[in-house]
């Protein structure tokens, strides 16, 4: 099992105080305690070639991260188009934060997820886990508590998830669905709220916990495809 860790790369680059917490970039930090955790990890980029994801990259990917915000619009669509289709075989992915507006992520939802209320104003978050049953949540309690996290609010413009995992609480009175796992062909796709760039959300353990047990979970073994069209009969 492989897995890549996709950032655009541009907040640590240009902003002093996200480079204050993120020196090597937000793909770094989740790169490395994934790999600490004993998965086989790599990084990709949007400024690499193929934004970082070349055919031979995809091919070799087994669960995908995607951190974006800024640049969505800079990933070109025949990335976006390669990447869903890996996805349709069995690829999975795992969304983190301002991701919901990405276009891979509204072309997996068939939705413009990227509508939802938001604010910066240093909010405590409470995750609470709504389905303790789930692999996701292992070793998690009842909830995770992050000090100071950017704001989203409901109506997050999605799909009806097929699990629902963590609703959030902010203490300015918003609630959100951080938590989210759907099923796009044969992929796994979870959906993680928090993570904002000037946060230092991404070195906390239990969020790291939720992560390593949700690349596992997305984690499909390859298979040969599915047969679709025309065949002759089965049975004569
Ligand atoms: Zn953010």
């Amino acid at each position: 099992m492989r897995i890549t860790v996709w950032n655009e790369f541009a907040h640590e680059k240009t902003d002093e105080a996200v480079k204050a917490i993120y020196p090597d970039g937000i793909h770094a930090v989740v790169a490395q305690f994934l790999a600490e955790a004993g998965y086989d990890v790599g990084t990709a980029t949007l400024d690499m070639p193929e934004a970082g994801l070349t055919d031979e990259v995809l091919a070799n990917t087994d669960v995908l991260f995607w951190w974006g915000h800024m640049r969505h619009g800079d990933v070109p669509d025949s990335v976006v188009q390669k990447v869903y289709n890996r996805v349709m075989e069995g690829m999975g992915m795992v969304v983190l934060h301002s991701g919901h507006a990405s276009k891979i992520f509204q072309k997996l939802c068939g939705t413009p997820s990227g509508q939802l209320k938001w604010r910066e104003s240093g909010d405590k978050e409470i995750l609470w886990v709504v389905e303790q049953s789930h692999p996701i949540v292992q070793g998690i309690d009842e909830k995770i508590i992050l000090e100071h996290e950017e704001t989203y609010g409901e109506h997050f413009l999605i799909p009806e998830p097929d699990e629902l995992l963590f609703i959030s609480w902010f203490s300015g009175g918003e609630v959100f669905r951080s938590g989210c796992t759907f099923k796009r062909g044969r992929g796994k796709i979870f959906y993680f709220r928090p993570g904002h760039e000037t946060c230092p959300t991404y070195y906390n353990k239990e969020v790291q916990k939720v992560l390593i047990n949700a690349a596992a979970w997305a984690y499909t073994p390859k298979a040969e495809p599915y047969k679709y069209g025309w065949v002759p009969k089965v049975v004569e």
